[in-house]
This record gives structure tokens, C-alpha cells and sequence, in this order.
């Protein structure tokens, strides 16, 4: 297998950036996924491709429920809904989509804060039901299957010990939140998500109309994989499998603090935005600000209560919050702190956005008046 060139992938890949931006302008066909030419030449034919795995369809019972994202802001209604229960159901999928030239959307945990996951009158090659973990604990290697939701891979990393960055909401898609970054409590300590993604199984477009499932590694198309880290959705190709190095994990320090009122929020947010992101790298921390209440959390790796009440003092000593502490294996933090995904409002409208200075006295007061 021979490497892309990384000018060839991203002219391949371009039209594919377009597709997913815009999702509604698409008519039809394979978003420009990063093709894999060898042994065919691209004029070359395939058999007619026919879906597998777990079909679901407008007439089904089950399609709204397959059909629904997380977001319920966005609603579309595909021509076909495919759970993929192998690979070779997504290398089907793709074909069948290329040769009957309908639109096509993937997905994994429904969580895109856009609607790019679904698609009207086309294919959603969905990947949830892929669930295997296979993981090397001598080698902290992880190869799990691209439904894992993040709750899932943590905790499956947690009992060895393990583990790797994902984000906070257990629910998201391991696969949504790694191929485009992935932010979470221990990015300070371990990097972002996609850092720690070493391999993929990628399903890419192959021949004239055709697909075909291609191992990428730091070795083998590597220039795929450094794509994927960070921007893979939906861009580059459908991933069916990621690979981790994963990193020791014996516990952590979770500290929760909580404010009534916001009468504390200048001083709060302010020492907080000045110390968190110098301070020790073991310890990532959110704050939330709701309308009456601060809420600080703190996780602290291999970190003892003391140590996690001495790093936070500038903050904690602002006001009299409460304040909680837990020690323990990260998977069971973790799944201790999801919130039910029924409490969650159903439509959500948000985005992230990163600012390299800290938010002078007057941008704290609009927070607090919001
Ligand atoms: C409530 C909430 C909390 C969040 N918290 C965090 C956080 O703490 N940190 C953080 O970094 N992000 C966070 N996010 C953002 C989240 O990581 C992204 O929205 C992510 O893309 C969702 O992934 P998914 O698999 O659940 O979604 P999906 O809707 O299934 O997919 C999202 C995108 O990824 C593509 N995609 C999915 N699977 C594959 C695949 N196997 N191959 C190729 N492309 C694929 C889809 O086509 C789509 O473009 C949050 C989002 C929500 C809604």
C-alpha cells in the first residue's frame, strides 16, 4: 500500500471539506473521501453493491428513533439508515451509495452540534453498533470499535488502569469527539484526544466506484492518520476501528466547589482564568456559571485530596463554597458525573471558541447579566 501524498489527499479531500460544511447543498454522491487507487484503476468496476447489517428504513417502526440525533434542533429524514455490525457492512454501504450516487452522511454517537451526521433522502452509514476493545495492557494499546461512546472507552481503559483524553459527556462518540480533537479534563496531563490516536481502520472509496477498508498507522498512510487527528469528520474517509496508546491511570482527585449566588463571580472567574492554565499539568478544570450558582470541577491525576485543595486554594479561598472531594479510579469519576441524557434539553444551540488573553472586568460582567 503506498502512502498519499499529503498535496494529493487534501486536493482529493477538498471537495469533501465543502460537502460537510454544507451539508443541504449536496445532491447526491461520496463526500471527497481520500481514495485508495491501488491495484485498481479508477475507471475500473465493481459488482453491484448490496446493503448489510441492520437496514432501517422510512416504513421501518424504529425509524425515528434511528433516525433522531442527539440535537434535536436538526431533523432530517434519510432514504436508509445502516448500522454497520462489521466493517464489510460500511465498505457495502459506500459502494451501494457511490453506485446509486446518493448523498451519504456518517455517524457514531449523534452528537454533531451542526445535524452533519444525518442527511435528507440519502444513506446514514452509521457505526454505534461496532463496539469491540481489544486492548494490549503490557503495551497500553488500545484498538476499539468506532461505536464506542467516550463513557464506554474510558471505563473499558479504567479497569486496567488506563486511559487516554476524551471529552466530558459520556454519550459523544468516541470516534465524533477523537477525529476532531477531543477536549477534556485530562488534556492538561495527556494532550488532546486525537494525540493519542496511533492507528485507524479507514473504509475509502476504491476504483471507480467502489470501496475498500485500509489500515492507516504511523507507518502506513501515515499522512491519513495525522488527518484524522483532528479533523476526520466525515472528511477523510469512514473509520470503522482506533487505535490508542493509552496512558497510565491509577486515580484521581475529582474536587467539586459550588458558589450560591454569583456575588463571587469577578473574583472567581478571574483568579480561576489566571491559574488554570499554569498550574500544575495533573489538573484540568471547568467552571460553569449558571444563573445563580459557580460551579468549579477539578480533576487531578494521581493526585491526593490535599494536594488537589492546595492547587485550587486561590480560587477556593474566594467566598465560602462548598466544597467536595473524591478519590478514585477515573472510569468510576467519570461515570459518577454524567448527567441522564433525558435532563438534557433537546435542542441545543452552542459553540466553542478559544481566546488566548484572559476576559477583562467588563466581559465577566456581561457573563454575569446573561
Ligand atoms: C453535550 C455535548 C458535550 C460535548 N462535550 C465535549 C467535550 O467535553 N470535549 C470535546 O472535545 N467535545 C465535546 N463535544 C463535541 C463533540 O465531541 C462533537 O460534537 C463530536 O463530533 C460528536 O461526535 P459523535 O460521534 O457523538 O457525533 P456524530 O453526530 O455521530 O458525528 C459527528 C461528526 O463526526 C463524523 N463522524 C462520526 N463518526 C465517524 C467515523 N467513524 N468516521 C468518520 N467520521 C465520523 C460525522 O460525520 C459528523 O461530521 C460535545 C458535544 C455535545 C453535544
Amino acid at each position: 500500500m503506498h502512502d498519499l501524498s499529503r498535496r494529493k489527499l487534501l486536493k482529493a479531500t477538498a471537495v469533501g471539506a465543502g460537502a460537510v460544511a454544507l451539508p443541504g447543498l449536496l445532491s447526491g454522491g461520496t463526500p471527497g473521501f481520500a481514495a485508495d487507487t491501488a491495484g485498481w484503476s479508477s475507471s475500473e468496476k465493481h459488482p453491484p453493491a448490496r446493503l448489510t447489517g441492520r437496514i432501517v428504513r422510512p416504513q421501518d417502526p424504529d425509524y425515528a428513533d434511528a433516525s433522531l440525533g442527539w440535537d434535536e434542533l436538526f431533523v432530517r429524514y434519510p432514504l436508509v439508515i445502516v448500522f454497520a455490525q462489521e466493517t464489510q457492512d460500511v465498505v457495502n454501504a459506500l459502494t451501494w451509495a457511490r453506485q446509486n450516487d446518493v448523498a451519504l452522511r456518517v455517524r457514531s454517537g449523534r452528537h454533531s452540534l451542526e445535524g452533519w451526521s444525518n442527511v435528507d433522502n440519502g444513506i446514514v452509514i452509521d457505526v454505534s453498533e461496532l463496539k469491540s476493545t481489544d486492548i494490549d495492557v503490557a503495551a497500553r494499546v488500545a484498538r476499539v470499535g468506532a461505536g464506542l461512546n467516550q463513557l464506554e472507552a474510558v471505563t473499558a481503559l479504567a479497569e486496567h488502569d488506563l486511559a487516554a483524553t476524551t471529552g466530558t459527556e459520556g454519550s459523544v462518540g468516541l470516534s465524533g469527539a477523537t477525529l476532531g480533537g477531543g477536549f477534556g479534563f485530562l488534556t492538561r496531563y495527556l494532550g488532546m484526544a486525537c494525540d493519542s490516536l496511533i492507528g485507524a481502520e479507514v473504509v475509502l472509496p476504491h476504483g471507480a466506484d467502489g470501496a475498500k477498508a485500509v489500515e492507516v498507522d504511523l507507518h502506513h498512510h501515515s499522512d491519513l492518520l495525522w488527518a484524522l487527528r483532528g479533523a476526520g469528520n466525515g472528511n477523510f474517509g469512514i473509520v470503522t476501528s482506533l487505535t490508542y496508546q493509552a496512558a497510565p491511570l491509577r486515580s484521581v482527585a475529582y474536587l467539586q466547589a459550588t458558589w450560591e449566588g454569583l456575588d463571587d463571580l469577578h473574583g472567581v472567574f478571574d483568579t480561576w482564568q489566571r491559574s488554570a492554565p499554569f498550574t500544575d499539568p495533573r489538573l484540568g478544570t471547568q467552571l460553569e456559571i449558571h444563573k445563580s450558582q459557580i460551579l468549579l470541577f477539578g480533576v487531578l491525576a494521581e493526585g491526593s485530596e490535599a494536594e488537589a485543595r492546595h492547587l485550587l486554594e486561590p480560587v477556593l479561598s474566594i467566598g465560602s463554597p462548598q466544597v467536595t472531594v473524591q478519590l478514585g479510579n477515573w472510569g468510576d469519576i467519570y461515570s459518577g458525573f454524567q448527567v441522564p441524557i433525558e435532563d438534557e434539553p433537546a435542542n441545543w444551540k452552542f459553540f466553542s471558541q478559544f481566546t488566548n488573553e484572559p476576559f477583562p472586568r467588563k466581559a465577566i460582567s456581561v457573563i454575569r447579566g446573561f
